[in-house]
C-alpha cells in the first residue's frame, strides 16, 4: 500500500471517530517510513516540548503529518514513532469494546481482576487494594474496555482469560513505556527546573506540614545545594502518612515532577536512605532521695526537688521511635502515572 493511500484511511479515521468538540481532543498523526531520532521521544517525557520544534523536525523528515486544533497530538504522535526500548519497556493488552456500549458503564468483575494479581505476577497496577478500585479501566467514555499492563506476553494473554467482563470487541498488545519511569532524570537541587521529571537526593531541611485540601510539603537541601518542596498530594491518600513520618535530617531520594508555582516536587516514590537519631525528652529527672519527679526551673535551667532541693540539669530522655525504615515507598495504585515504575518493577 503507499502512504497516500495510508495517509487517507488514517485521516478518514480520525475524522469519523475523534471527537473534536471535546477542548482536550487535539489530535495528530505522523507517518514515516523513517524513524524520527529517538531524542524527539526523550525530549517529549522529559521536559515541555515547544509544537514548532516538533513541527520543524517533522518537515525536515518530509513525512506526512497533520495536527487537528491546537495541533499538540503532533508531539505525542511523533514521539510514540520516535521511541525505542532502550532502556527498558512494558507491555499493554487492550481491548475494545462494541461500538453500540461507548460512552455506557463498563461492566468488569473486579474479583476476577483481584485474581490477575495471584496468577499472573508479571503483571502490574491492576487493582488498588486500599483505595478498593480496579485500574485497568480508563475514566474517560473511550472505546476501550480495559488495558493490562505488564512484563511478560504471555502472562497477559492468560490475564485476558482470567478478567471477566462485558464481550470484547477485540483485543491488541502494545509494547509500551509505561511504568519504565523513563521520564525521569538525575538531578541537584539546585538544577531542577519547572516541568521537569526527576530524582534528586536531599537532607530533609523542614518538618513535613500538611496544608489546605490535606496536602503535604517538607523541604530538602540546604544553603549550600539549595532547598526544594516536596509534596504528597491529597489524592496519594495513604501515602502522606509516610512522608508524614519524615523528620529534619533524614536524607532521601525524590522522585516525581516539578511544577512551577510554588516551585514544588510532586512525589511519585520516595527511597528513605537514612533516618537521623532524634532524642526526645521523656519525663522530668526522678529525685534520687525522695524518688519524686524534679520540677523545671524554666528554659534551660534544669531542675529541682522542691521537697529536697536536689538539683538536676538533664531531663529523662529516649530514642525517639520511629514509625519507618529505611527502603523505597509510593503512591498507591490509584494515583500512579502511567509512566511511573511501580517497585514491584525494580528487580
Ligand atoms: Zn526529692
Amino acid at each position: 500500500m503507499n502512504v497516500k493511500k495510508i495517509e487517507n484511511i488514517v485521516k478518514s479515521t480520525i475524522e469519523k471517530y475523534a471527537k473534536l468538540e471535546n477542548k482536550n481532543t487535539n489530535p495528530g498523526y505522523v507517518i514515516s517510513q523513517r524513524r524520527p531520532s529517538i531524542e524527539a521521544y526523550e525530549w517529549s517525557v522529559k521536559r515541555i516540548v515547544p509544537l514548532e520544534e516538533i513541527k520543524q523536525l517533522l518537515k525536515f523528515h518530509k513525512v506526512y503529518y497533520k495536527g487537528y486544533k491546537n495541533g499538540r497530538g503532533l508531539i505525542g504522535a511523533t514521539a510514540s514513532i520516535a521511541w525505542l526500548p532502550i532502556h527498558d519497556k512494558t507491555y499493554e493488552l487492550i481491548t475494545y469494546r462494541d461500538e453500540k456500549k461507548w460512552g455506557t458503564d463498563r461492566t468488569i468483575d473486579d474479583k476476577s481482576v483481584k485474581s490477575i494479581d495471584k496468577l499472573c505476577p508479571s503483571t502490574f497496577d491492576n487493582y488498588d487494594y486500599k483505595n478498593k478500585r480496579n485500574r485497568i479501566t480508563p475514566n474517560s467514555p473511550c472505546p476501550i474496555l480495559y488495558g493490562l499492563r505488564g512484563d511478560d506476553v504471555e502472562e497477559l494473554k492468560k490475564s485476558f482469560y482470567i478478567v471477566k467482563s462485558e464481550p470484547v470487541h477485540s483485543w491488541i498488545i502494545f509494547e509500551t513505556n509505561q511504568g519504565t519511569d523513563d521520564h525521569l532524570q538525575k538531578k541537584n537541587i539546585s538544577e531542577i527546573k519547572p516541568y521537569q521529571s526527576i530524582i534528586a537526593e536531599g537532607i530533609v531541611y523542614k518538618n513535613p506540614y500538611t496544608i489546605k485540601g490535606g496536602h503535604v510539603i517538607f523541604t530538602i537541601g540546604n544553603d549550600l545545594t539549595g532547598k526544594i518542596d516536596c509534596a504528597a498530594y491529597e489524592p496519594t491518600k495513604q501515602f502522606r502518612n509516610i512522608i508524614r513520618e519524615l523528620l529534619v535530617g533524614d536524607l532521601v531520594e525524590v522522585y516525581g515532577s516539578v511544577r512551577e508555582k510554588p516551585l514544588t516536587i510532586n512525589i511519585e516514590k520516595i527511597n528513605v536512605k537514612y533516618l537521623t537519631e532524634k532524642i526526645e525528652k521523656l519525663e522530668n529527672p526522678v529525685c534520687p532521695n525522695c524518688g519524686k519527679h524534679m520540677k523545671s526551673k524554666g528554659k534551660n535551667q534544669g531542675y529541682k526537688c522542691i521537697l529536697c532541693k536536689i538539683k538536676s540539669k538533664k531531663a529523662v530522655e529516649r530514642k525517639k521511635v520511629r514509625n519507618l525504615i529505611i527502603g523505597f515507598y509510593e503512591v498507591p495504585v490509584c494515583s500512579r502515572r502511567h509512566l511511573s515504575k511501580p517497585l514491584k518493577r525494580f528487580r
